[in-house]
């Protein structure tokens, strides 16, 4: 069960199997062409995406031109924007709706059309995680955001649209309701014991350490005890922090060496598979700091929810977290 949100999962071991390593002449390197004239997010194309709001360039450059290193822009697409009003209209007993206000950003990661994220530099990882920071406190000044989410879904399957790399960053004006699940489960926790539950998971896992895929001084990267999915890995920080945009920059480094780890074992151990990234970080409103400790789950798409698992609830994992994690921290 998950200590957080009581949620159940049932690990059925006798269905588990163990992934093969792909073999290295079937590794997909990345190819394809760097630069694709067709594609909004390439250089040359700047024209075509909404005024830039947010990029790093090497050298000084004029904003919306070629030059970028990673660009910001707001999602075209998108059902949210902060013009407008956002208010909540009672309909009656069982019909809430609330005016959609709020704003959704696309990160373009990187300049190169192909170059998957669990390849990229290093460095290139950490522009990325600290874009993901200064984006969420600019937002997070608006007071009608109550929480920013920050997401990458890779592949089509796990519902990217476009194949150049991108996360997206969304401001909504209401919690979310995972959020506020994980917020109440980890409030309850505090108050029965007077401590942080996911700094005591990142104790007993480290005490444990079957389910430990990689780590370094400031952070931990594990399969998580009740996995719903097969190599479902989280990241959180060793120390007890509620909010993500507080990293300071030592940190950001040390969180892109885990995150960059952990992108790629999975990319390598597993054949590229689609899979969605979220952070889970405090409100912009709360005050979570005593209870809520942020953290990054990355799951890979392996299988699809059925019948049993959208009428429950509950999750059916075929993989064990340990051999998965036995598995990750074998691919280097
Ligand atoms: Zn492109
Ligand atoms: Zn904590
Ligand atoms: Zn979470």
């Amino acid at each position: 069960m998950n200590p957080i949100t009581g949620e159940w999962t049932i690990i059925a071991t006798e269905r588990a199997k163990r992934p093969h390593l792909p073999n290295r002449a079937e590794e997909i390197i990345h190819s394809g062409d760097a630069h694709d004239p067709e594609c909004f997010f390439c250089y040359g194309n700047e024209y075509t995406t909404p005024p830039e709001v947010f990029s790093y360039r090497e050298k000084q450059g004029a904003p919306d031109s070629p030059g970028w290193t990673l660009r910001v822009v707001p999602n075209k697409y998108s059902a949210l924007s902060l013009n407008g009003e956002f208010s909540i209209e009672n309909k009656g007993l069982l019909e809430f709706s609330s005016h959609a206000r709020g704003s959704a950003e696309v990160v373009i990661e990187s300049p190169h059309h192909t170059l998957n994220t669990a390849l990229f530099p290093e460095p290139q990882i950490e522009l990325l995680l600290k874009a993901y920071k200064q984006r969420y406190n600019f937002l997070c000044q608006d007071p009608s955001v109550k929480y920013i989410a920050m997401f990458k879904n890779n592949g089509s399957p796990a519902g990217a649209s476009l194949s150049h790399p991108h996360s997206q960053i969304i401001a909504t004006p209401v919690i979310p309701p995972l959020i506020e699940q994980e917020l109440a489960g980890a409030k309850k926790y505090f108050k029965e014991h007077n401590r942080c539950v996911y700094c005591d998971m990142a104790e007993s896992e480290l005490e444990n350490r079957s389910r430990i895929i990689y780590e370094n001084n400031e952070f931990l990267a594990f399969a998580p005890y009740a996995s719903k999915s097969p190599f479902e890995t989280w990241v959180m920080p060793r120390f007890h922090s509620s909010a993500y945009n507080r990293l300071n920059d030592k940190q950001l480094k040390s969180l892109s060496e885990v995150w960059k780890k952990v992108l790629y074992k999975i990319y390598r151990g597993l054949d590229n598979p689609p899979y969605n990234y979220f952070i889970h970080t405090s409100p912009t409103q709360e005050n979570a700091g005593n209870f809520f400790h942020w953290h990054m789950e990355l799951i890979p798409k392996m299988t699809i929810m059925a019948g049993f698992e959208l009428g429950t609830g509950m999750c059916i994992n075929i993989a064990i977290p340990e051999q998965s994690a036995e598995y990750l921290r074998g691919i280097v």
